[in-house]
């Protein structure tokens, strides 16, 4: 009788305090044939910390691709492992995307074992809303993408969250009350339970400058979390769609006038409908999908 196929247990690890990997976690990790790892020695010095012996199996940005097919193989033969990032939840800005992709893809057997994670830690005690959130994870090094990054996600009423080293902190700061808005409530959240840890809370512009001036706010692991694009007033965005509508009327089919109307003010469908109906007439096909 052909062997059961093995498990891909994903096990977030702690992100700075040991006491956060949780009960099912070590038992996984204790049970499972192999361990898949960015850095044996960090992974080997976790595993030792709480009495487990396991084989380490290197799996990085940089050989993910190439181990794939082999670890795809031993899982379809039985054997059962255990992925793990340096820290916190694997392929949250860590590798395991292609491994987790390819072992789905194949009707394999992958399961979460949940816990540390830095950006939902931040949120959890930003209190900035979180009923829409958006990650970002690290923006790129250089000013140019950076504030294009950011320009592309300036609209959006969700919060928003990075990850961002120390020492590009007042950098960030800098571009993002720029780009943001000088005003828009932000978080820096570093050393998360780490003996260090500390929670900012202020403008994009006071960080900026908290960030310039101690050198202390630069240093270690950081978390940004940063308010989203403050609603509109609902007159202005009357105002706003009464100058669009005609004019994208004039050039495209109503369907997709009211649609890039509804994007671009990120106003509800139905109201930019009604108002483009009312406006001379017109008739959308319709009213537009939920
Ligand atoms: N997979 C990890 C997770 O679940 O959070 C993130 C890995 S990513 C390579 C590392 C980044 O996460 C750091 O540069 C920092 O932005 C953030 N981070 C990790 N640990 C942190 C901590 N203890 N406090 C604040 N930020 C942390």
């Amino acid at each position: 009788m052909a062997k059961a196929q093995g498990t891909l247990w994903v096990v977030a690890t702690p992100i700075g305090n040991l006491e956060d990997l949780s009960p099912r976690a070590r038992r996984v990790l204790a049970e499972v044939d192999r361990v898949l790892c960015e850095d044996t020695r960090r992974t080997g010095r976790l595993l030792a910390a709480f009495g487990i012996r396991a084989e380490l199996v290197s799996v990085h940005e940089h050989n993910e691709s190439d181990r794939v097919p082999g670890l795809l193989t031993l899982l379809a033969e039985g054997s059962s492992m255990a992925l793990v990032s340096d820290a916190g939840t694997p392929l949250v800005s860590d590798p395991g995307f292609r491994l987790v992709q390819a072992a789905a893809g194949a009707g394999l057997d992958v399961r979460p074992v949940p816990g540390p994670c830095a950006a939902v830690a931040a949120l959890s005690v930003a209190g900035l809303p979180t009923d829409r959130f958006a990650f970002h994870g690290f923006l790129p090094p250089r000013a140019a993408a950076r504030r294009a990054a950011l320009e592309s996600v300036s609209a959006g009423p969700s919060t928003l969250v990075f990850y961002e080293t120390g020492q590009r902190l007042q950098a960030f700061f800098e571009d993002a009350a720029a780009v943001l808005g000088r005003d828009r409530p932000a978080v820096l959240a570093r050393e998360l339970t780490k003996l260090h840890e500390s929670v900012y809370r202020g403008s994009l512009a006071s960080l900026a400058e908290m960030a310039g001036r101690d050198p202390d706010v630069r240093r270690g692991e950081a978390v940004v979390v940063v308010g989203g694009a403050p609603a509109q007033p609902a007159e202005e965005n009357e105002a706003l769609l009464r100058r669009l509508l005609p004019a994208l009327l004039e050039e495209l089919p109503p369907s997709r006038a009211v649609r890039l109307a509804a994007k671009l003010t990120g106003q509800p469908r139905n109201r930019v409908y009604r108002l483009a109906m009312s406006l001379d007439g017109n008739d959308p096909e319709g009213p537009p999908e939920a």
